[in-house]
């Protein structure tokens, strides 16, 4: 992902020795001349704010600083013998750098208040501007509180009561679905209804990206719409990046950055195509035995499409109706008018087996 550069940021640290804030282009603690050791990182500072002065620019954007073998000082990359002791650089380390730090804010924040006079001083501030106290950072805002649910196990009763309510589900579908009663039945009334669907060829609307349009469709328009990220400028493309954010350059500054791409746009079309759709349906209905399909005449250009066929029978049994479907043709054509049927029927209600009543 092309990472992109914004600036700059100077960081602070916190002597190991007293404690005092530091800002991070100091090498030695301000309040008791501790050098920084080689441990100590670099913290976000309490105001962030990008550097603009140009000398101190190019130290910020500058190689790691160098740890001192002797004494532990914190040295420019380009320093060879150390400023506190001066011994050889030769061997020094280089500090660690390209950690993230945390995301860039440069918004303004609140005033600190002096622990010893009570006078109010800019977040940035190390020092009291009026009784010349060291200042700590307001402390950071608590995260919300986390609401945890103690996790339980699974007590006997509960598995218990699971285990009746299964045994009630499988009750309740085996009367429903699998116990049967039979009764019989005269046949009360019968009906059948035979279907056509009639197709034509018609212009059907769709849409797709450019490339994806069938090569019979006629094309009514196009406009552009993103479609993917790429990680390089293409024609038609926005760049979208993400929240900004610091790393640690080693130097006492921090380097802002953030990761971008680029969301890329392509035509969307609407077309036409001619596609066999359902125009019509014609229909045949009866009460009789013999259903039949209906008759109809095709215009040109037209077809037929699915035909359908659907059957039904009225029993009367025990004062009740019900109403069954037969599947076939075949097996409908037997159910004539004032004939007995053995019914099976289930605790919906629904004729599940007919046979013929002796
Ligand atoms: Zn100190
Ligand atoms: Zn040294
Ligand atoms: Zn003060």
């Amino acid at each position: 992902m092309p990472q992109e550069e914004l600036g700059y940021v100077e960081l602070e640290w916190t002597c190991q020795n007293c404690g005092t804030r530091n800002p991070g282009t100091r090498k030695n603690c301000v309040s008791c001349g501790a050098a920084m050791d080689a441990k100590t990182k670099f913290e976000l500072p309490a105001q962030q704010e990008l550097i603009e002065d140009a000398g101190k620019l190019s130290a910020a954007a500058a190689a790691p600083d160098i740890a001192c073998p002797y004494c532990g000082t914190r040295n420019p990359s380009t320093a060879t013998s150390c400023k506190q002791c001066g011994g050889d650089l030769k061997g020094g380390q280089a500090r660690e750098a390209g950690g993230v730090l945390g995301a860039f804010d440069a918004t303004k924040q609140p005033d600190v208040k002096c622990p010893s006079c009570g006078t109010l001083n800019p977040a940035g501030a190390f020092k009291c501007s009026n009784c010349g106290a060291s200042l700590k950072r307001a402390p950071e805002p608590a995260p919300a509180a986390q609401t945890s649910v103690p996790t339980r196990g699974i007590s006997p009763l509960m598995i218990a009561g699971i285990v009746a309510v299964l045994l009630l589900c499988a009750a309740g579908a085996y009367f429903l679905f699998f116990r049967t009663s039979d009764t019989v039945g005269t046949v009360a009334g019968t009906s059948w209804q035979r279907t056509i669907a009639i197709m034509a060829l018609t212009p059907v609307r769709g849409a797709d990206w450019q490339d994806r349009i069938p090569t019979d469709a006629t094309v009514l328009g196009c406009e552009l719409k993103p479609r993917r990220m790429s990680q390089v400028e293409e024609p038609n493309s926005v760049k979208v990046c993400g929240t900004p954010y610091v790393l640690d350059q080693g130097t006492g500054a921090g380097k802002v950055v953030q990761d971008c791409q680029y969301q890329v746009s392509e035509e969307y079309c609407s077309f036409t195509r001619m596609q066999w759709t359902v125009i019509n349906t014609v229909a045949a209905r009866g009460t009789d035995l013999q259903p039949n399909w209906p008759l109809y005449s095709l215009a040109t250009g037209e077809r037929e499409g699915n035909r359908a066929e659907e059957y039904r029978v009225i029993f009367d049994g025990g004062g009740q109706q019900y109403t069954y479907t037969p599947n076939t043709v075949n097996e409908y054509t037997q159910f004539r008018p004032g004939s007995r049927w053995l019914l099976k029927v289930n605790g919906l209600g629904n004729i599940i087996e007919t046979t013929p009543a002796q």
